[in-house]
């Protein structure tokens, strides 16, 4: 990735960073991690995580892994494995050979589990799941001690090498920290360190395994045994740093990380969490987890939007402790900033309305010269063939209309972009009075723009008939119709925008569109930013609606208000 992009700006982990090298702290050394459970696709939340985690690491010349935190065989696939590692990397980042797995470590963990026992801090636990909940207490009330928390170091030696061993049932014993049932932090009161999750088979090592390490025991060692020196979390880990502390301090291990905790990032009108991602997809809601309308990386890329739209994002939107609920439009304005620099325009028509300029010869062709960018020069030109039939676009017409409708009407005259004026001298309409064709006339003195004393108020695009090539487009909406799906209680799914997709299947598009490969992008004059969809093997091109001109959903709220 360039270095001279915007870095992460000034933050509160970075003061903390400064302030450990400053102390002469693991040798002025700065090493981070991103550690995805593979039990889903990545979605935007992430990705601030990954700009985080990676731009921290190239800041300070350090570097930060990728590992797969993957201790729960039944939620976790390669499927997600592939995708999480596609999607880091299309964001820009490369974690060269430090690809890891959670489950490398599974020997060493086990290690340390015997060690606690060994040293008295953990024992197994014959409570079923409804009987350690009991004994857990409330924020409220002390836990009580599970009769099971003074067995000797030997009976919990055996009993343990048995539970590896996979002579008991899912459920039958744990192995817990010995802490403290009477702390007012939850997570102390002595958490569950191993389960047995048997005849899983784990995407890495198999059956190898009768029981798995939990979340909280695996992440700090894992850290510790990669070397990390800051892991940055998020907030809802805050409860849980006396533990990973607890455990790293008790098992006198050489690195000790710092755990920092920065604010999830919650975009609005969208939901950034895996399980309910998981839902949309499993029950159809959406064609799968790279829909073009999901939040997810893969998604978000499908729809066109950039990598360095992405990478601006988070770095626009801070990382701070406070709530972090961004409106979509700062995402939106994000890709917008960065298709305008770098999208190739082009003309193309989503509601064809065909019109036959009458005083045109008939098999005439010009090809029309235009820019590919108005102000980028280097972009170059294309042609565009002009005819005597061509479509424009239907909202472009009005039979009648008031002042200020600047497009074409009925015995109007209106300039088509790039090309001549025209005026409209009659409609020609079927049985039902709808609108079919319009007759017109050109004017072959204005193919140079504005030439003197010509008033024309508007301006709109166009296509040839004969030349132009048939696509489908999607337009899309919000994937929700309520800023927080569901997080004031109900169901999120009861607020799915049942408008979310608009599918044009009858579009023309100008001919230098024909060969477009998936993911190219465009800015369709006045309609917005594209993409060719790279999810369909169809027969016509597949257009996706990346994002429109301007901000009207903007407008919309402003209106409502
Ligand atoms: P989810 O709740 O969507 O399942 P998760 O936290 O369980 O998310 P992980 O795969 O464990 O998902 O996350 C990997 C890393 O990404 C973690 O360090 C996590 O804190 C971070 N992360 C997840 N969601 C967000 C978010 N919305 N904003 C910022 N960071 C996030
Ligand atoms: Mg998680």
């Amino acid at each position: 990735m360039s270095t001279d992009e915007p870095r992460i700006p000034g933050n509160f982990i970075r003061t903390i960073i400064d302030e450990d090298i400053a102390a002469g702290k693991n040798g002025g050394r700065v090493a981070t991690r991103f550690p995805p459970e593979p039990n889903g696709y990545l979605h935007i939340g992430h990705a601030k995580s990954i700009c985080l985690n990676f731009g921290i690491a190239e800041d300070y010349k350090g570097l930060c892994n990728l590992r797969f935190d993957d201790t729960n065989p039944h939620r976790e696939n390669i499927e997600f494995v592939e995708a999480i590692q596609r999607d880091v990397s299309w964001l820009g980042y490369d974690w060269a050979d430090r690809l890891f797995y959670a489950s490398d470590y599974f020997d060493q963990l086990y290690g340390h589990a015997v060690d606690l026992i060994k040293k008295g801090r953990a024992y197994v636990c014959d409570l079923g799941p409804e009987e350690i909940r009991e004994y857990r207490g409330t924020l409220t009330e002390p836990g009580r001690e599970s009769p099971h928390r003074s067995r000797s170091v030997e009976e919990n030696l055996d009993l343990f090498a048995r539970m590896k061993a996979g002579e008991f049932e899912d459920g039958a014993r744990i192995l817990r920290a010995r802490i403290d049932m009477a702390s007012p932090n939850m997570n102390l009161r002595d958490p569950t360190i191993y389960r047995i999750r048997h005849g899983a088979v784990h995407h890495q090592t198999g059956e190898a395994w009768s029981i798995y390490p939990m979340y909280d025991f695996t992440h700090c060692l894992s850290d510790s045994l990669e070397g990390i020196t800051h892991s940055l979390c998020t907030l809802e880990f805050e409860d849980h740093r006396p533990l990973y502390d607890w455990f790293l301090d008790v098992l006198e291990v050489e690195c000790h990380p710092r755990q920092i905790e920065f604010s999830r990032l919650e975009l609005e009108y969208t939901i950034t969490s895996k399980r309910k991602l998981t839902r949309l997809v499993d029950e159809g809601q959406v064609e799968d987890w790279d829909d073009p309308r999901m939040p997810t990386i893969a998604g978000m890329r499908r729809r066109g939007y950039t990598s360095a739209a992405l990478r601006d994002f988070c770095t626009r939107i801070g990382v701070t402790k406070s709530d972090n609920n961004v409106e979509m439009g700062v995402l939106e304005n994000c890709v917008r900033e960065d298709l305008n620099r770098c999208a190739p325009r082009r003309m193309a028509v989503l509601h064809p309305l065909k019109i036959v300029l009458e005083n045109y010869p008939q098999d005439q062709v010009e090809e029309l010269q235009a820019a590919n960018h108005p102000q980028d020069e280097s972009m170059g030109m294309r042609s565009i063939p002009f005819s005597r039939e061509l479509y424009i676009d239907r909202e472009d017409f009005r039979e009648e209309a008031p002042r200020k409708f600047k497009r074409l009407v009925s015995g109007g005259e209106v300039r088509l972009r790039n090309a001549y004026v025209i005026r409209c001298d009659e409609v020609i309409k079927d049985s039902h009075g709808e609108v079919i064709e319009l007759r017109c006339s050109y004017d072959a003195e204005t193919l140079a723009a504005n030439p003197e004393g010509r008033k024309v108020k508007g301006v709109i695009h166009w296509v040839s008939a004969r030349h132009a090539i048939q696509a489908e487009v999607r337009l899309y909406d919000r994937l929700f119709s309520h800023p927080n799906p569901g997080r004031d209680g109900g169901d999120f799914l009861e607020y799915l925008n049942p408008e979310s997709l608009l599918t044009l299947t009858h579009c023309y598009l100008e001919s230098s569109l024909a060969g477009t490969v998936a993911g190219e992008y465009f800015q369709f004059e006045r309609e917005g930013y594209f993409c060719v969809d790279a999810g369909h093997r169809a027969e016509k091109p597949v257009f996706n609606r990346t994002v429109t001109l301007r901000d009207s959903w903007a407008r919309i709220e402003q209106k409502n208000k």
